[in-house]
């Protein structure tokens, strides 16, 4: 897809910054403010791949972004979609957004959109809506090095507070994290404009960081888990000097704020990629940081196969357009840990219901160290570990009651998951997969004979599975509601 690209390489307008007179500068706008600061480090250099050398067109992108860059070149700023738009654009992919940077400030670009909003603290954003989009309107970052002291603050770690210090596109590039997200389109000439090495990287298919991976890391450690996000999902290696201070940094995840590692975790787990991610999570050893019951668990392979299998059903179910809900996905992660401490305290004698009620309460305790898991997860989180139980007490009208439960679906899923992890013999789950799809009168037989061969009612189907990959799947009946959303 690049080759055009990499052919006409050595035709790039390449000029290291300093450099005046370029195609961009020259068309710098009329009311542009405030004045560019002075780059420090690292060192860049630009280049501009012109329209007839990329496969970037402006039918690949969303109307409002057009709309928001128009209107501010329109209104003498610079205008550029940055980012994961440019991205994955490049790469032949759909971008899930596109993110404009301007050298207007949030208030001078706050005028020209009826209805924008100004948000954040940490970076001060426009979001402008246009029809039913919202379009993030960032103004070009700064070094904060040259600005004022108060409007970029760091605390005791290295971590970057506030940085709302504004600058021109060239220190913005470098403030941005991997240089592949540093990559800036304009429809004023239709160029891309890279000051970071990103399109080389894109070609080469590497996650590298502008600047010292450590510093940068350690400004926002978040962006430890950016860089193995991206990798997973791109399918690239992330350079070896970017990987490097993973490991030992990885503690510093505590200092991010519960509910931003939440939404980063969402991102991380839900979005189509989530096995790949976690093997790289654990190979780069930040995996324990954001779940670390899970992780004392892993050397059980019963936990480590359900872990998978949690994370592949969810990419599975993402590829085909179904519906997913952390709230299935938390209940997975964190199942062994609860499991493990709840047969703890059925040794020291607690009856197993609320021996789960509180190894429940410790283990959610814990991850909400971690990670904040709002409400509307935790309680159903919470449901479908209480059923697990009642899905062998099947007697009577139990069986009817139970599959008229809201969590129903969700809890059996999640049986069918412990089942093919091998944590529990193979039977029950299948059990209830026939009596989902059997008529009124079978499901009435089937509940008598479970009732005449006890609980778990397993006999005639007691197959192990270690960690088998769906081996039902296809049987199951699929009434589209096995994560529910609430
Ligand atoms: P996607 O939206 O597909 O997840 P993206 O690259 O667009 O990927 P966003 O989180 O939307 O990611 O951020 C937009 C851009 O803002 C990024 O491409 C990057 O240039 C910059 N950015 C975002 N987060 C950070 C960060 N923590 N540190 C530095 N730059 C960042
Ligand atoms: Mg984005």
């Amino acid at each position: 897809m690049f080759n055009s690209l990499i052919s006409s390489i050595k035709r790039w307008h390449s000029k290291p910054k300093d450099g005046k007179g370029s195609k961009a500068d020259s068309r710098s706008g009329k009311g542009r403010q405030p004045a560019p600061q002075k780059n420090r480090s690292p060192k860049t250099s630009r280049v501009i791949v012109p329209r007839s050398d990329h496969c970037l067109s402006r039918r690949d992108v969303s109307r409002a972004a057009l709309t928001v860059m128009k209107r501010l070149q329109e209104a003498g700023f610079e205008a550029y979609i940055v980012g994961g738009g440019v991205r994955d654009l490049l790469l032949g992919g759909h971008p899930k957004d596109f993110d404009v940077a301007t050298d207007a400030t949030p208030e001078q670009a706050k005028q020209l959109f009826r209805g924008a909003r100004i948000v954040g603290r940490r970076f001060r954003i426009l979001h402008a809506r246009i029809g039913r989009e919202v379009i993030e309107v960032t103004t070009f970052r700064g070094h904060h090095s040259d600005g004022e002291a108060h409007e970029a603050q760091q605390s005791e770690h290295g971590m970057l507070l506030r940085d709302n210090v504004y600058g021109d596109l060239e220190s913005d590039a470098v403030r941005r994290d991997f240089t592949v997200n540093a990559l800036y389109y304009t429809i004023n000439g239709f160029e891309i404009h890279d000051y970071t090495g990103g399109i080389r990287d894109i070609e080469q298919r590497l996650i590298r960081m502008i600047g010292d991976p450590a510093t940068r890391y350690k400004e926002d450690p978040v962006r430890m888990l950016r860089a193995v996000r991206f990798a997973a999902k791109l399918d690239f290696d992330i350079e070896p000097a970017t990987a490097a201070p993973l490991a030992e940094l990885a503690p510093l995840l505590r200092n991010i704020a519960p509910a931003r590692l939440f939404d980063e975790i969402l991102k991380l787990l839900m979005s189509g990629n989530g096995e790949r991610t976690f093997e790289l999570l654990c190979e780069h050893g930040l995996w324990p940081h954001l779940f670390p019951d899970n992780a004392l668990q892993l050397d059980t392979p019963e936990a480590l196969a359900l872990t998978r299998q949690a994370l592949r059903n969810t990419d599975d179910r993402i590829r085909n357009d179904q519906r997913v809900t952390p709230a299935f996905l938390y209940a997975a992660l964190l199942w062994p840990a609860v499991n493990s401490e709840q047969k703890f305290l059925i040794e020291k004698g607690i009856p197993p219901v609320p021996a789960l009620a509180q190894a429940a309460q410790k283990i959610t305790s814990n991850q909400l160290v971690h990670t904040a898991i709002p409400k509307r997860f935790s309680l159903p989180m919470r449901e479908i570990w209480d059923m697990q139980s009642r899905l062998s007490r099947r007697g009577g009208e139990r069986a009817f009651r139970l599959m008229e439960m809201p969590r129903f679906r969700a809890a059996y899923d999640f049986l069918l998951l412990r089942e093919d992890s091998g944590e529990i013999p193979a039977g029950l789950g299948q059990w209830w997969t026939d009596f989902q799809a059997a008529d009124e009168e079978q499901r009435q037989q089937m509940v008598r004979d479970a009732a005449r061969s006890g609980p778990r009612g397993s006999k005639s189907r007691g197959r192990r599975s270690r960690g088998g990959r769906n081996r039902n799947r296809g049987k199951r009946p699929d009434n589209g509601a096995e994560h529910p959303s609430n």
